[in-house]
């Protein structure tokens, strides 16, 4: 291109409002005159419009058979992605999966999931209704606690989980699902009882059902805590 060239095309750009041309490292090419072609971003395919149904299918995909942290070889069967309702108002994030959900794919369906539903229905809903994830979606060998490099690899997941559901209320089952979340390391004791801004929802912290079954007596508190959010979702 010649000076001439040049100079036409940078009027052409101020004529346009756009600024900073002659500045801007990108128009100026190393030791010549001639302007760079800058390829345009290449686009990416990222459905703005999609339903919370078609966002779910596409961060399950996005996930695949996931090998981003050692669970993949420590024993999992499979990946338990979360089920339910993708429109829910109200949303259930647990741990990670006990040997029963690893076996059926699906969270919250052994003992303590068998609670869960019951403490969904206390308060009116249905299971389908609600929308159930862990922070971890594979099975922690021996159900030992979820380590920070799972989290960490993991946790996006369920963020997008969230986003796409967008619930008015999330119930953090247990001091991980709370803490993840919350991003603290106040013991699930003191978390309970209040109630927390989380992205557009409000969210609450209360016992996982697996604590329930061994410690009756803190049903007592749950059930105020479920009817806190029975108030926020009607
Ligand atoms: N405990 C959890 O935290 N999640 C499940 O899915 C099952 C048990």
């Amino acid at each position: 291109m010649s000076r001439e060239q040049l100079a036409a095309h940078l009027e052409f750009f101020a004529e346009l409002g756009v600024d900073g041309v002659r500045r801007d490292a990108v128009w100026r090419a190393p030791g010549g005159t001639s302007i760079p072609s800058v390829p345009p971003p290449s686009p990416q395919p990222v459905p703005i419009f999609a339903s919370p149904q078609e966002a779910l299918a596409a961060i399950r995909e996005d996930l695949g058979d996931c090998v981003r942290c050692k669970l993949h070889g420590l024993g999992r069967r499979q990946i338990v992605f979360g089920v339910g309702n993708p429109n829910a108002d109200l949303m259930f994030v647990g741990e990670a999966p006990g040997a029963d959900e690893d076996i059926q794919g699906e969270p919250f369906v052994g003992r303590a999931g068998q609670l869960l539903t019951k403490i969904i229905e206390a308060i009116g809903l249905r299971r389908e209704d609600v929308y159930i994830a862990n922070v971890l979606k594979c099975r922690p060998p021996n159900n030992r606690n979820p380590e920070p490099d799972e989290v960490q690899q993991c946790e996006p997941f369920l963020l997008r989980q969230i986003d796409s559901v967008k619930p008015k209320v999330i119930v953090a089952l247990g001091k991980f699902g709370a803490q993840c979340l919350l991003k603290t390391n106040d013991p699930i004791t003191r978390l309970r009882g209040r109630e927390y801004k989380f992205r557009d929802a409000v969210l609450i912290p209360t016992y996982h059902p697996a604590y329930l079954l061994r410690t009756p007596s803190a049903k007592r508190e749950v059930w105020e805590d479920m009817k806190r959010v029975r108030e926020l979702i009607k």
